[in-house]
């Protein structure tokens, strides 16, 4: 019998997916747990810092936590701290919610020089993810190169042209909003392998980079088809035509900025060069290589293998049948299809998997397994903090309370201190007296 269920992973497909489940079934008691003390996933990590308005769909998340019937189980990362095995034994069925955060590599020489970055890494930097607090990325050169042509690529961009002041109402984390506003940047490149017309990016964000104080878009308009060729899916089309239409008007601009931001289309980097650090990037057919301190490579993302977690295939994702991996067991989200569509994207997908679990226990009389009660002793007894959902809104208030004027919250962005803010005041270290540091 269906009643308790643990989502491994509280981004968007795994609230979605208890959404969908709640909806149906508001009598099944659901447990999400994630490695991090935060919840969210990547609409916290991922998400650009200057669109909050897009982090937005967290409110509806935050009702579902005050339901009464969804835990939040942070800072415990199964597969790793808590076997699937274990947990297996006390929820009737699982959820495997676990996004794909493993950076694809280029495979081409030099892409472990220092001063080359995965884009996972690179936005969870500026993003505060703790993973990546202490990157500390070169970005010390005019020339940055960032190899992708999806809305990743773009945002990453946006973010390293911004000026401070463009970046006032964002929670860009101070740690890199100084180095970024710190950098000498001059040059920054957009590359892709792909032509104008197959580059993933939405218009809305395209044309945002129009629209930067500081930022000229360079597009040669040699490199600009008139229309749109043959074999265009349909239904891109009309995204296609406008991506052209504004890159047309980027290529026919005339003003000087201090930053151009270059558009290198039907470009295939071929090696990272130099002696101890990055110094260029060589691309097919170029003689000469473009000078850049760092390159940063945009160019999608595996499921990371975690302990006894069911191993990823070949493409990144772990093999499922619509959302079904084993009897009990489920996935969706990135970790079911891939790193493609957006937040509403995983909607859809995850209430399709949540109605196929519930018809699968349709007929299903076999007695309900205990939920967490017995769990949370054995977490207790390995020394495991959870952090629950008071414990996140303590962490939230702390950053509420930090923030700079105009930001809505200055994150916390390394282990210790996210798990600090998440205790009871009662167990808060005092505050140093005045005069004591
Ligand atoms: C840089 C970037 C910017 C983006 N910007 C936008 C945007 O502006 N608009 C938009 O619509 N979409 C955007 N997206 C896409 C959107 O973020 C994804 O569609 C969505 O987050 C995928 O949801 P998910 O739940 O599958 O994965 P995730 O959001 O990655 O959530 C997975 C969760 O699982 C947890 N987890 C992983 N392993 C374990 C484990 N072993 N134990 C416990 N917990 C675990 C992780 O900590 C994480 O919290 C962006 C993506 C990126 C990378």
């Amino acid at each position: 019998m269906l009643h308790h269920i643990a989502i491994i992973g509280s981004g968007p497909s795994g609230l979605f997916c208890a959404d969908a489940l709640l909806r149906q079934r508001p009598d099944l008691k659901i447990d999400v747990f994630d490695r991090l003390p935060t919840p969210y996933g990547l609409i916290r990590f991922g998400v650009a810092p200057d669109h909050q308005g897009t982090k937005a769909v967290t409110r509806q998340f935050d009702r579902l936590f005050g339901g009464g019937s969804l835990r939040f189980i942070g800072n415990v990362a199964v597969g790793a701290d808590l076997p699937l095995g274990r947990l297996s034994e006390h929820y009737d069925a699982v959820v495997l919610a676990l996004g794909a955060h493993a950076d694809r590599a280029l495979g081409i020489p030099g892409e472990d020089l220092p001063g080359r970055y995965g884009s996972m890494a690179f936005v969870g930097w500026y993003n505060g993810h703790p993973d990546f607090r202490h990157l500390d990325p070169l970005l010390d050169a005019p020339g940055i190169a960032v190899i992708g042509m999806g809305n990743v690529a773009v945002d990453i961009v946006r973010v390293l042209g911004k000026t401070p002041a463009e970046m006032t109402a964002s929670d860009l984390c101070v740690h890199a909003a100084e180095v970024i506003a710190a950098a000498p940047v001059t040059d920054l490149y957009i590359i892709g392998r792909r032509g104008p017309a197959e580059a993933s990016f939405t218009s809305a964000e395209l044309a945002e980079l129009g629209r930067l104080e500081r930022v000229r878009p360079i597009v040669e308009k040699a490199d600009l088809p008139d229309g749109l060729p043959s074999g265009i899916d349909p239904a891109e089309a009309k995204i296609k035509e406008k991506n052209l239409q504004i890159l047309h008007d980027f290529a026919a601009r005339t003003d000087d900025r201090p930053v151009k931001l270059h558009f290198l289309f039907h470009s295939i980097p071929e090696a990272v060069l130099g002696q101890s650090r990055v110094e260029g990037l060589k691309l097919k057919g170029r003689a000469a290589p473009l000078s850049a301190g760092t390159v940063i490579s945009a160019i999608g993302y595996r499921t990371a293998a975690t302990g006894d977690l069911p191993q990823p295939n070949q493409n990144g994702i772990i093999p499922n049948d619509n959302g079904r991996v084993a009897p009990g067991l489920y996935v969706v989200g990135w970790a079911k299809r891939g790193p493609s569509g957006t937040i509403p994207t995983n909607r859809l997908e995850a209430k399709s998997v949540a109605d196929r679990m519930l018809a699968d226990f349709a007929d299903d009389t076999a007695p309900a397994k205990s939920g967490s009660a017995a769990l949370d002793t054995w977490l207790r007894q390995q020394g495991l903090t959870v952090i629950d959902w008071p414990g996140w809104k303590r962490i939230e208030a702390a950053e509420i309370a930090a923030a700079r004027q105009g930001s809505p919250r200055e994150k916390l962005a390394d282990w210790a201190g996210l798990r600090q803010a998440a205790l009871p005041s009662e167990t808060q270290p005092a505050a140093p007296r005045a005069g004591q540091q």
